[in-house]
């Protein structure tokens, strides 16, 4: 008790309980803490873009676009190779470098959106989501950063749509109202991996979101539960009636895709219709899609 008392006064409370493979994971985390302070400064992060797209036919012909992508970092590290997200975003988490890292991000899925709308035209994807910490949401400089990335790649507030997970929109009343900061500066809120957090539907109506992300894991068990489908059934209704757009994750077959339809979901986005892809690849992406339409 005493020591793990110590440990959390010395900061890093989580891993107070010394057996041997949190011991290995403190070692690795805190190396690759340092490996990623020194990934910003040289170059080995970039971000890449997994196209969502439209479900149900336009309601009238000129609303919302509802295709887009999501930018997802990536590290490739020069031993290791690539490192999955999943396990270095914890690592920036706890150590605060996700502030910067996050802003990285941001700035360069911005540039980029701009440059695809000026090269692609018509074919350019619609929106661009981009995913935000709990740090984040909470750091001192985020409305301004947000501004800024805005301000210079000149794309309209309405077409960035900002990702948090569910339980951190539900935590408290501070992370809501730096929500609604962000909203006040035209972008959108989606609520993403909805389903696997500790708010539930009964919430939904005090979160200022725009959009709700139903969770891979709800999706991949559709088929075969009747009660993962009645969750979805429900999330997309409640979503429905308070005006907020549903996405469907991690759609990895033409049969997910065909009960997503059915059950009203809105977008969707999976390995089905693409895997994240280079800014390049993207591109080539949207234009056969769009020779494919034409
Ligand atoms: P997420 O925001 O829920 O992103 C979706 C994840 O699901 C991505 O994993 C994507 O590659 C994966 N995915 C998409 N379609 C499919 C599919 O059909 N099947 C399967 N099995 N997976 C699919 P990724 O890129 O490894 O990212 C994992 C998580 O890391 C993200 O989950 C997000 O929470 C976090 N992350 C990624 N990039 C950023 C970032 O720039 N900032 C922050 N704060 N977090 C990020
Ligand atoms: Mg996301
Ligand atoms: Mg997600
Ligand atoms: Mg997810």
């Amino acid at each position: 008790d005493t020591a793990m008392y110590e440990a959390k006064r010395n900061g890093r409370g989580r891993y107070a309980v010394f057996d041997p493979g949190m011991h290995e994971r403190v070692a690795r985390g805190l190396v690759l803490e340092g490996e990623l302070r020194q990934a910003l400064a040289r170059d080995e992060l970039f971000v890449v873009y997994q196209p969502v797209v439209a479900l149900q036919p336009p309601a009238h012909g000129d609303g919302p676009r509802r295709d887009g992508v999501e930018a997802l970092v990536r590290w490739r590290h020069p031993v290791r190779g690539l490192v999955s997200p999943a396990e270095f975003v914890p690592v920036a988490e706890e150590s605060g470098l996700i502030v910067e890292l996050g802003l990285f991000v941001l700035r360069v899925a911005c540039l980029q959106f701009a440059d695809w709308q000026r090269t692609l035209g018509a074919a350019a994807p619609g929106s661009l989501a981009v995913n935000l910490s709990p740090l984040q949401l909470r750091s001192a400089g985020l409305i301004a950063g947000v501004q800024a990335c805005l301000t210079d790649s000149g794309i309209a507030p309405q077409v960035l749509q900002l990702e948090v997970t569910e339980s951190l929109a539900a935590q408290d009343e501070a992370a809501r109202e730096r929500l609604r900061e962000l909203k006040a500066l035209g972008v959108r809120i989606a609520l993403d991996d909805f389903g696997t957090g500790y708010s539930s539907l009964a919430c939904l109506h005090q979160l200022p979101v725009d959009t709700v992300k139903v969770d891979r894991s709800f999706v991949s068990h559709a088929e075969t539960s009747a009660y993962h489908r009645a969750l979805i059934e429900a999330t997309i209704r409640v979503a429905q009636t308070l005006g907020m757009d549903t996405v469907a994750e991690g759609i990895e077959t033409a049969s997910q895709a065909a009960l997503m339809q059915a059950l009203h979901c809105d977008r969707g986005q999976g390995y089905l219709y693409a895997r994240p892809l280079e800014a390049g690849a993207l591109a080539d992406w949207c234009l056969q899609r769009g020779l494919r339409a034409a």
